[in-house]
């Protein structure tokens, strides 16, 4: 069971936006690309544990001493945790002496020190509150194109061809969790920090975006406008107008976060609704109006 289910980065969530409405950068084609597969990976992963019959906490941000380090995946049996680490990394690599580099010789972060870095704040954490299960730390590479070369096998890392019967293990693992277990899970999840000081989001601003309506299904701006349905010139799906219209405005909250949602600004945003009064109506039936003059805004 997921204690807690893992949300899309926004990092990802505005890049995917930004993509849409303006020319990327190299820099942020790489970022969109690196930040997609390690959700993939993860997304993946979840999948593949979806029916353990024990509690599951996903994406964990937790703050020891002056320390904060995330989490993937926390696995909570009955007599230990697992703290897990998903890698969509993809291609050749060897990892020897602690130095974790690609086939073609480009050394890469280790990301066992990662984990082991994690695994020992986390241990401090638990003792703090008063737990002391036993952690076993992992980490998993999920993209069956990924090889890894190593001179001796290290049990922390389970390999794609290993993955299928590291899952059955847990599958099999008995659990028979009791009220401090639970307790266990509500305490992370409260500690858990909503705000990630090291999440680099790129720099953009209103003005050099594209405006415009995109098809929810495909996302082409290339949108056709009657009075209540938009069509999707490109892939012929339909919705309603006013769906549409509150997709849009919460695109504008999340690139925009306290922007004044105003009728004006939604209008220039959507661009291919002509009329305000259709944006007003819509604003007006789903958000609360703030003052009752031009300068009137929604919340
Ligand atoms: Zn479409």
């Amino acid at each position: 069971m997921f204690k807690k289910t893992r949300p899309i980065p926004l990092e990802l969530v505005i890049l995917r936006i930004m993509s849409d409405r303006k020319n990327l950068s190299d820099k942020e084609k790489l970022q969109l690309s690196n930040l997609e597969k390690g959700y993939e990976g993860e997304v993946m992963f979840d999948s593949l544990i979806q029916d353990l019959d024990t509690l599951v906490i996903n994406d964990l941000l937790l703050e020891m001493g002056d320390t904060l380090f995330q989490i993937d995946t926390l696995i909570i049996f009955n007599e230990r945790v697992y703290l897990i680490d998903v890698k969509y990394y993809e291609g050749e690599y060897c990892y020897d002496a602690g130095i974790f580099k690609t086939i073609t010789g480009i050394e890469r972060k280790d990301p066992m020190l990662q984990l082991n870095r994690c695994h020992s704040s986390l241990r401090q954490l638990l003792q703090k509150y008063g737990f002391n299960y036993p952690i076993d730390a992992f980490l998993v590479f999920v993209n069956p194109d990924f090889t890894l070369f190593q001179p001796t096998q290290n049990p922390q890392i389970i390999l794609p061809t290993q993955v299928n019967s590291f899952i059955k293990k847990l599958n099999k693992k008995v659990s028979k969790l009791n009220d401090k277990h639970e307790k266990l899970a509500d305490l992370l999840v409260t500690l858990h920090k909503t705000e990630n000081p090291y999440v680099r989001l790129p720099a953009y601003s209103y003005e050099m975006l594209q405006k415009g309506m995109k098809c929810g299904a495909c996302r082409s701006f290339a949108v056709s406008v009657s009075r209540t349905i938009i069509t999707c010139e490109s892939c012929g799906c339909e919705e309603r107008v006013e769906a549409a219209v509150l997709r849009s405005v919460e695109e504008l909250g999340i690139l925009f976060p306290g922007i004044r949602i105003t009728t004006n600004l939604v209008h220039d945003w959507c661009k291919v609704i002509a009329s305000t009064k259709t944006i007003r109506r819509i604003l007006k039936k789903n958000f609360k109006a703030i003052g009752k003059t031009k300068e009137s805004y929604y919340e």
